[in-house]
């Protein structure tokens, strides 16, 4: 499918771009060059930011994701009936953790959390989870938007 769009744009640009006269003549140099090249990667890297919803300070990155049991995201159900989309992060440089650390309904068996919120305007964005040395963030996912 891809290919068939490649090649149906191809022919869409020299025929618009191209005079015939240019198209016959054999000496035409890199004619397959008119290919587009867009600079994909680096789009998508500077795209990875992901911010505070409410007031856009920087919080993390999509390159910060990480696997915990087995998903990147995980849907829990707080003791309130409140529902959350969690995403998990090595790191969160645009949080302050709050409040002090209990196992209390966790979560993430083992792993004691403490409250998550925006360095920029106190907004609550997720947990802080730790267990020994190992730590991460639970992030709740419709309270950050990505850029
Ligand atoms: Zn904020």
């Amino acid at each position: 499918m891809e290919d068939v769009r490649n090649h149906e744009r191809l022919l869409s640009a020299a025929g618009l771009a191209v005079p015939l006269s240019i198209l016959q003549r054999s000496d035409t140099p890199n004619f397959v060059g008119l290919r587009e090249e867009a600079p994909r990667d680096a789009l998508e890297r500077e795209e990875g930011r992901l911010l505070c919803g409410a007031c856009g300070n920087r919080i993390t990155t999509e390159s910060a994701c990480i696997v915990v049991n087995g998903s990147h995201d995980h849907i829990f159900r707080n003791p309130g009936g409140l529902v959350f989309h969690v995403g998990c992060f090595s790191d969160a440089g645009g949080c302050l953790v709050v409040g002090v650390f209990t196992e209390e309904y966790t979560w993430f068996p083992g792993y004691a959390w403490c409250y998550v919120l925006c360095a920029g305007c106190q907004a609550h964005l997720g947990w802080r989870y730790e267990r020994g040395d190992d730590g991460f963030f639970g992030l709740i996912l419709d309270r950050l938007v990505r850029r």
